[in-house]
């Protein structure tokens, strides 16, 4: 993937993963709603009380899901590969912009977006996190 997508692309991600959760927060609410008013078991005592079943069938499909998938994944490469292309096409001004804003990191350097992620691998950088103790293993080479 090309590096200037990587900003709306984690942004997009999270967006997904957001709408998931949402969901399925809500579906688990209305299981939850559903058991009590109905008295029935939810979903995870059933998985419990079939435990066993459920990853004997999710063994024996294992093998024939993979194939499917890498199959799956090398037809639509290309299908992929252009639609990411359009849309960084699509949105270039828009991308370039974001990764020129200036930001504060929190060494209190200025630095843009675009340059942030190599920014944190500076000695600068790693020297306040070793500083400040926020992360035990600076993440820069030394
Ligand atoms: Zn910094």
């Amino acid at each position: 993937m090309a590096r200037c997508c990587h900003l709306l692309y984690i942004r997009r991600i999270y967006k997904k993963i957001e709408i998931v959760i949402n969901l399925s927060m809500r579906q688990y609410q209305d299981i939850f709603n559903m058991a009590e008013e109905t008295g029935t078991m939810t979903n995870n005592t059933y998985y419990q009380n079939n435990k066993q079943k459920i990853q004997e069938q999710y063994a024996a499909k294992r093998e024939d899901k993979l194939a499917y998938q890498i199959e799956y994944n090398l037809i639509n490469r290309d299908k992929y590969l252009d639609y990411q292309k359009s849309y960084y096409e699509s949105k270039k001004d828009e991308i370039l912009r974001m990764k020129r804003e200036k930001i504060t990191c929190e060494c209190g350097k200025l630095v843009s977006m675009g340059y942030m992620t190599a920014h944190k691998k500076t000695k600068k950088h790693c020297a306040f996190e070793a500083l400040s103790n926020l992360t035990p293993e600076p993440s820069c080479s030394t």
